[in-house]
């Protein structure tokens, strides 16, 4: 059967001008900045002024550990939200902005796929409101002024050696992970080790997407660690005084973005932190203004739920004052079988003693959010090949854990194919069944933090790490950073630290290789396993596909 890409779908839409889909949130023309017909920016004005108003409920879509079979989190949120609109309700949805490089090498859209996509998707992967590029010219114009600032004398004796600020780009290159800069002799000032990371891994893109307003991107941009002196003694982005012309570059990116799903409805598209040394979901700005202009507001954390449900939670929402009403998790046939052994070659053939022998990695996943005290429901995204036999030993398999899962048709069919979801999504968050609590309390030690979510979401026996580690983050907690939150990063392939490990593992260790301070984006990222913050791109990258065609419309872009 011939499916049609979602580049194709995606030009097909009805696409309605940008103003007719702000009026249904209640923004008026003169408080959207448009980009074309089609984006716009939310003006910084009209949202202070909505300051007052009641917020909607707010719901998460996450998911069971990704397989290479794919599971759709972003494709679902953009269901979710279309079918919550079919079914009466005001709902707007909130999702990460896409980073460039990944559009190359060979990760597919960030728009959804088939009949849940956000629209102008070509735009969405490429340039869009030029929020990336603002980050990147802020992150990089602290870099050239660190160098400036040694060049001329080096004031703050920041020792050459220790400059932990890189420099970044938008894009998938691994020839720039390690570089030296300032070769070329005494003009050029003093050579030293530095190297590149892609720009949604910057410490000012988790920033832009933490706070609140332009004055705490600020603060939080002057509180980044950029260095150290020969004692050891950190030196801030403040030191360099390049905060404030830093904001400035930012001014306009943390205006959140209005676009459309294919439906018509709207959709928040802003901000994209990496998922593993920063938080992996958009910003809080955006989240915040759907909250106060529509009902519901479904949105999406990156990973599996052990990792971007729990960073949703514990870091995203604990700093911003969100609670989630209700949380959806993705589930496919497809990834349950890979969960029970099954290659993926072998994916076609129906196999249901492997989807219930793979359910246990959706079981764990399920235990997990309600720990948080949040109600959960399973939305099997349905895949084309899926049978019936199937599907059923997954929802026999939720329902005995006392849960459910419904079927959803997003992908094929639009809002039709979630309206299920859609209407019992919207019955629990109106319920108030909600209990929302962190996994840990702002002052609880940083070491017994890592251990609470090892033990609890990870269901390790045990967290390995050497001294070194241990007085790091002691010092860290006598410096005064002992009640930020911890940002996990390892695989997001299993619920251990090896990505081999499939299904719900327990009795692992979880070694920890690294830690480092944000001590701007607010919180202290714990590095277990090889952790890639310049990807680099395939053999084949899709960069080759990519063309104009005698039209002069973009192929190969999905
Ligand atoms: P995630 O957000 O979990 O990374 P996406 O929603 O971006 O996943 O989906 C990844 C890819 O899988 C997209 O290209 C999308 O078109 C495809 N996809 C998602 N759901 C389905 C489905 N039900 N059938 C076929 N392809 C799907
Ligand atoms: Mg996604």
């Amino acid at each position: 059967m011939a499916f049609k890409t979602d580049i194709e779908i995606a030009r097909e839409a009805k696409k309605k001008p940008i103003q007719e889909i702000g009026a249904k949130l209640g923004i008026g023309p003169e408080d959207l900045v448009p980009y074309g017909h089609d984006k716009a920016k939310v003006s910084a004005e009209f949202i202070k002024a909505q300051a007052g108003k009641q917020d909607g409920k707010l719901i998460l879509v996450t998911a069971i550990n990704p397989t290479p079979a794919g599971e759709g989190k972003t494709t679902t949120t953009v269901g979710l939200g279309d079918g919550l609109n079919a079914i009466g309700k005001k709902a707007a949805i909130c999702i990460r902005e896409a980073s460039l490089g990944p559009c190359f090498g060979m990760k597919g859209g960030a728009a959804g796929g088939g009949y849940a996509q956000v629209i102008p998707m070509e735009d969405m992967n490429l340039h869009f409101t030029g929020d990336f590029h603002a980050i990147t010219s802020a992150h990089n114009l602290l870099s050239a002024m660190i160098d400036n600032h040694i060049y001329w004398g080096n004031d703050l004796r920041i020792d050459n050696r220790r400059v932990v600020w890189k420099r970044v780009l938008d894009m998938n290159d691994r020839a720039l992970r390690d570089v030296v800069t300032s070769l070329g002799g005494v003009p050029n000032g003093f050579p030293r080790q530095a190297g590149f990371d892609i720009t949604v891994a910057s410490e000012v893109m988790a920033i832009l997407c933490l706070s609140n307003d332009l004055a705490d991107l600020q603060e939080r941009l002057g509180n980044i660690i950029i260095g150290y002196t020969r004692d050891r003694a950190p030196i801030t982005c403040r030191d360099i005084k390049a905060d404030g012309a830093m904001t400035v570059l930012l001014k306009d990116a943390m205006q959140p973005n209005l676009v459309q799903t294919l439906e018509n409805n709207p959709a928040f598209v802003h901000g994209g932190p990496f998922a593993n040394i920063a938080h992996g979901c958009n910003s809080v700005v955006a989240t915040k203004t759907a909250l106060k202009l529509a009902d519901y507001v479904v949105t999406e954390a990156g990973f599996g739920a052990d990792l971007g449900a729990e960073k949703f939670m514990n870091i995203k929402c604990r700093k911003a004052g969100l609670a989630p009403s209700a949380i959806v998790i993705v589930a496919t046939i497809r990834a349950m079988k890979m969960n029970g052994g099954v290659a993926k070659a072998d994916l076609g053939e129906e196999n249901v003693q492997a989807v219930i022998d793979g359910c246990p990695n959706l079981g764990r996943h399920i235990e997990n959010i309600k720990s948080f005290g949040v109600p959960a429901v399973v939305a099997i995204n349905h895949f084309h090949g899926d049978t019936e036999a199937e599907i059923k030993a997954c929802q026999d398999y939720v329902e005995s854990l006392g849960s459910e899962a419904i079927l959803c048709k997003h992908w094929a069919d639009g809002s039709k194919g979630t309206e299920a979801l859609a209407t019992r999504v919207a019955e629990i968050a109106d319920s108030g069944m909600a209990q929302f609590q962190t996994l840990y309390p702002d002052d609880m030690p940083l070491m017994q933090k890592i251990e609470t979510i090892a033990k609890r979401i990870y269901r390790a026996d045990e967290v390995l790490a050497d001294k070194k580690i241990r007085d790091q983050l002691k010092q860290w907690e006598e410096a005064g950073f002992g009640n930020l939150p911890v940002c996990m990063a390892k695989t997001q392939y299993s619920f251990s630290t090896d990505p081999n490990l499939r299904g719900a593992p327990d009795g692992h260790s979880v070694p920890v290789r690294e830690v480092r301070l944000s001590a701007g984006a607010g919180f202290v990222v714990v590095v277990c396993g090889e952790i890639m913050t310049m990807p680099g791109l395939p053999r084949v990258p899709s960069a080759e596909q990519i063309m104009l065609n005698d039209e002069g419309l973009i192929e190969g872009l999905f």
